[in-house]
């Protein structure tokens, strides 16, 4: 496909038809215009080629992921996204590479009824940020900061596959379990209809984008209380469990990043709500642990302290 200019791409790629009757001036001028009727929520993500994701990762997983890891902030909040912005940097304007992306970004933006109102279209070293605007439920943001101790700490699905799914992906392994692995990092399914079902019973929640251990912290440091995992309750998928041992397995869980479950916490009566809501979400939820008087996050196996050796993921 040849190569168009910045305009080109603009017209022919990301301009579509608007749908949202609260965008009254989307692409095409100099800034957009949006109708704003409640609470506004604002989240932002840049995801740099070679460090958020191997360059050479197929131009619709990088579109998918971009929106996806906003989604899922979004998810952890609570809070119901409606439009996007875009500055995508790229090495050179190769119109087959950004047709794929746009068809990674739009089915996703499609599926949770986002509409893209505007960006910025550069050249230089492979980058994309979202940015991603919406509204809270009439409940309000589900916030790190509400856990108390005696409350049940919960993820949803399964943790440390896009880690392993990483690993996979620079090591070339591919049997049919490592491919599974790499779709989980390639593209991360945001839980946004248990996001907002939880602002009704949950008290905290986060995203679990850096590793469970860290950004159960953040919880814990937010909520002025520390954490237990039982690491027996750790829900590892079998596909991670063929791929390597189940030690390992636990180390992905509570180190690795990028698999884009919510990590929440509810008071110990509402066991049976969470789990009413999660089949009505058809979203698996586990309970790992509780949180707990003190500071920071403990590892339990059949009731005994284990030392951990995870840090989560950290630019500097
Ligand atoms: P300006 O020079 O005023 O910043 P641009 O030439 O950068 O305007 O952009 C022209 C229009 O196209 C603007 O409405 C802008 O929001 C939109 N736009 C540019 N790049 C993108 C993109 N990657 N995705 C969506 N909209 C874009
Ligand atoms: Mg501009």
């Amino acid at each position: 496909m040849p190569t168009l200019d910045e305009f080109e791409l603009i017209d022919r790629f990301f301009r579509r038809p608007p749908t949202d009757p609260a965008v009254e001036v989307g692409i095409g001028d100099d800034a957009a215009v949006l109708r704003v009727d409640a609470p506004l929520v604002v989240a932002v993500d840049t995801l740099v080629g070679g460090v958020h994701f191997p360059p050479d990762l197929v131009p619709d997983a990088v579109g998918h992921r971009a929106l996806a890891v906003n989604l899922s902030d979004f998810a952890a909040m609570g809070a119901v996204p409606r439009w996007a912005t875009l500055a995508l940097t790229l090495p050179d304007a190769d119109a087959g590479w950004v047709e794929s992306f746009c068809e990674g970004f739009f089915a996703l933006a499609d599926r949770f009824g986002v509409s893209l109102v505007g960006g910025d279209t550069t050249r230089g070293p492979l980058a994309v940020t979202v940015e991603l605007m919406g509204a809270t439920l009439p409940a309000g943001a589900l916030l790190r900061s509400g856990g108390a101790v005696g409350d049940d700490v919960y993820v949803t699905g399964t943790l440390g596959d896009a880690a392993a799914g990483l690993a996979a992906l620079a090591g070339g392994a591919s049997s049919g379990a490592a491919a599974r692995l790499i779709e989980r990092f390639a593209r991360p399914e945001p839980r946004l209809d248990l996001g907002l079902a939880l602002t009704a019973v949950a008290s905290a929640a986060i995203d679990v984008s850096d590793g469970l251990v860290a950004d159960l912290g953040h919880v814990c440091r937010a909520s002025g209380c520390g954490a237990r995992i039982d690491l027996e309750g750790l829900p590892l998928s079998s596909e991670l469990l063929d791929q390597c041992t189940l030690d390992r397995a636990r180390e992905y869980a509570l180190g690795g990043g990028d698999d884009y479950e919510l990590c929440f916490t509810a008071a110990a009566g509402m066991g049976e709500q969470v789990l009413d809501l999660a089949r009505d979400c058809e979203t698996p939820v586990a309970r790992i642990g509780s949180l707990t008087s003190g500071s920071g996050v403990v590892c339990a196996l059949d009731g005994r302290p284990v030392p951990i050796a995870v840090s989560g993921f950290r630019h500097f």
